[in-house]
């Protein structure tokens, strides 16, 4: 199985420690790809949280108009 570049997605030799196509470093301990995949999990639990309260506060926007629209 070939590692792929996290960098510019091509196939490196499975213990390679730099690309062989960007020169980056590629040997990645398994325990950063870890803390990674939580950071991306969290994040994106954040955004859904986000997209939630901004609905949230147009219903609310909405809402005050329209009783602002009922007092007149
Ligand atoms: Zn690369």
């Amino acid at each position: 199985m070939a590692l792929e570049c996290p960098f510019c997605a091509q196939p490196n030799a499975d213990h390679a420690m730099v690309c062989n196509s960007c020169a980056r470093d590629i040997a990645i301990p398994a325990s950063l790809i870890a803390e990674r995949d939580g950071l991306i999990r969290k994040r994106e639990a954040v955004r859904e949280e986000l997209s939630r309260a901004k609905a949230e506060l147009e219903g609310f926007k909405i809402g005050k108009r329209r009783i602002l629209l009922a007092k007149t």
